[in-house]
């Protein structure tokens, strides 16, 4: 396994052709607003090497029986289920950020088992081919960019049927040695802090649509690929050369629109080349686990928010009133109920016919779910507890000015035995995580992350025996049909 210094510096060997304010980025790994997530995925390495926290982080092997880097792992039961919720609560406590790493889990867990089945049923060579694709992956300790959102132009039309056929990722073109595709990914988490980027249909395709199924996996700075930077509220922050402004100033997250220009993938790292049939089971998988994954991370900085909330409380002499304890008891219910749907889904996986384990899709949908929920009442809480000083709080700047800064000291000072500073940290982290850099993947990643808020909805319905259910009402009220 890696270290995480070993880590950034492997990513200063790759060659990523990336945008950001118009510009060419040469240097990912010191740009000032990359930086902090590139930090929060080396966390992934550095808890995996700390003794305490080492059976989470790191795993057995189900491939080389070697012990590695539980991001890289294909899950083997229940416990390894559980083990990686507990991982990601673990990470978000740590990095109060999106630690970017859970997308190429999720995508190998899901990627497995659909290869494994198309392999069985058509005679194919794809599950051979993604296992030494990810056995390699093991042995290097990479991380993957899982990539399935497309841009999708017209909701109302079909891949094939959209004015621009590249709004769908696609296959161009079939050769002797490889497939030729062209399109683009939006929303890509950590897509420069990933050596590698497995792709993935974003729906269930139907036989028009065959060239819009399409998986697979390339080197994260292969030439024909293009990275641009997502924006995020409050992001220049991080270049302005001060910390308590940036209320996280070590750990964030990122994302960006990543375009494939006819871009050469070889065979042997296809996993699937028009099989639509194949397209709604790996979606409905990959989107189970990442909705699973969102009952530890969002829980993990939800852990951080409430901390913070009840400091706040503390330094501004308001922790004792009966109506803020209360408020702080309703964050913790909150974020413990999205705690228990992510265990709960993981307690009851079972395997599939690969052997990789699946969590229990209803309950990982209504995990989900409340996570479209809960984190924004947590935030309001945070926000109420808090205090407007969040929002209207001069600059460190300002702070630390020779002639002005006094005035700050004294008059923005809470509690007589709390330093001022301590209480601009505070409330800056409250604004990083509710409304800053941070709220992208606190906020609206939870409405959005894993899929909006009705894609949970319909597999909820779907996956619900209402049938049963009436039949178990027409038993005890008597009712003969
Ligand atoms: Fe992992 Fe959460 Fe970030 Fe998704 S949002 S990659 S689950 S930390
Ligand atoms: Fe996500």
């Amino acid at each position: 396994m890696m270290n995480a210094e070993q880590y950034i510096d492997s990513l200063r060997r790759i060659k990523h052709r990336v945008f950001m304010f118009g510009e060419n980025v040469d240097n990912i790994v010191d740009h000032p607003m990359i930086r902090p997530s590139i930090n929060a995925v080396a966390k992934t390495y550095e808890l995996a090497h700390n003794p305490v926290h080492e059976n989470l982080l790191a795993a057995d092997s189900n491939l080389n029986g070697k012990r590695i880097n539980r991001f890289t792992h294909l899950h083997q039961g229940a416990d390894d289920l559980i083990n990686k919720v507990k991982m990601q609560r673990l990470l978000g406590q740590k990095t109060a950020a999106c630690f970017q790493r859970c997308v190429g889990m999720d995508a190998f867990n899901a990627v497995d088992s659909v290869t494994y089945e198309m392999e069985r049923d058509l005679n194919l060579e794809y599950h051979r081919w993604f296992r030494r694709f990810l056995l390699d992956i093991q042995e290097k300790d990479f991380v993957v960019e899982g990539a399935m959102t497309d841009p999708k132009g017209d909701r109302s039309l079909r891949p094939s049927k959209q004015a621009d056929p590249d709004l769908f990722l696609r296959i161009v073109s079939r050769e002797k040695d490889g497939i030729v595709v062209r399109g683009a990914k939006a929303h890509q988490t950590g897509a420069l802090s990933a050596h590698e980027i497995l792709v993935m249909p974003t729906m269930a395709m139907d036989e028009e649509d065959a060239a819009y199924a399409v998986c697979f996996a390339v080197p994260s700075g292969t030439e024909g690929i293009t990275c641009i930077y997502g924006r995020q509220s409050c992001d220049t922050r991080k270049m302005e050369g001060t910390e308590i402004d940036v209320g996280n100033c070590r750990y964030g997250g990122h994302e960006c629109l990543v375009v494939f220009d006819d871009l050469f993938v070889p065979w042997e790292r296809v996993f699937m080349c028009g099989e639509y049939r194949y397209t709604g089971a790996l979606v409905e998988r990959f989107a189970g686990y990442h909705r699973q994954s969102y009952g530890g991370c969002k829980v993990g900085v939800g852990d951080v928010l409430i901390g913070a909330a009840a400091l706040a409380a503390e330094y501004n002499g308001a922790a004792k009133a009966s109506h803020i304890r209360d408020k702080l008891i309703e964050m913790i219910h909150l974020n413990e109920t999205l705690y228990a749907c992510g265990i709960a889904c993981s307690s009851q996986g079972k395997a599939t016919a690969s052997g990789t384990y699946l969590i229990d899709m209803l309950l990982a949908n209504v995990c989900k779910q409340n996570v479209t929920r809960f984190p924004y009442e947590i935030a309001r809480l945070a926000e109420d507890i808090a205090g407007g000083l969040m929002v209207t709080l001069p600059s460190e700047k300002d702070y630390r000015h020779p002639e002005i800064g006094k005035y700050i000291e004294k008059y923005l000072k809470g509690t007589a035995e709390v330093p001022t500073e301590q209480r601009m940290r505070v409330m800056r982290l409250i604004e990083n995580i509710t409304l800053g850099t941070a709220a992208v993947g606190y906020r609206t990643e939870s409405m959005h992350g894993a899929g909006s808020p009705q894609a949970q909805r319909i597999m909820i319905g779907r996956q619900a025996d209402l049938e049963q259910k009436k039949s178990l009402a027409r038993i005890i009220a008597g009712i003969v049909d």
